[in-house]
């Protein structure tokens, strides 16, 4: 049987290979404030699940390390 590897557990993934230690700008663009910085690895990562899919935090990340994943009821 295959399995998927593709999990998705919360509505934003961030890439940590990308983030750049230092930036908070997903973090500030985040209305419910369900971003933050993780204080060991430096990075960002989503700390609420709750997520309103309304884009700013991708749209901000100059890295695109930002991926919002929208469920597909919502597309
Ligand atoms: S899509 Fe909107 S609500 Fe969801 S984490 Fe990004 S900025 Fe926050
Ligand atoms: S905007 Fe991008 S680079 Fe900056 S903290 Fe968020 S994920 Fe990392």
């Amino acid at each position: 049987m295959a399995l998927t590897n593709q999990r998705v557990e919360v509505p934003v993934t961030i890439d940590e290979g990308l983030c750049i230690d230092g930036c908070t700008l997903c973090v500030e663009a985040c209305p419910l404030d369900s971003l933050a910085i993780n204080d060991e690895t430096g990075k960002a990562y989503m700390h609420v699940d709750e997520c309103w899919y309304c884009g700013p935090c991708a749209a901000r990340c100059p890295v695109d390390a930002v991926t919002i994943n929208i469920p597909y009821l919502l597309r």
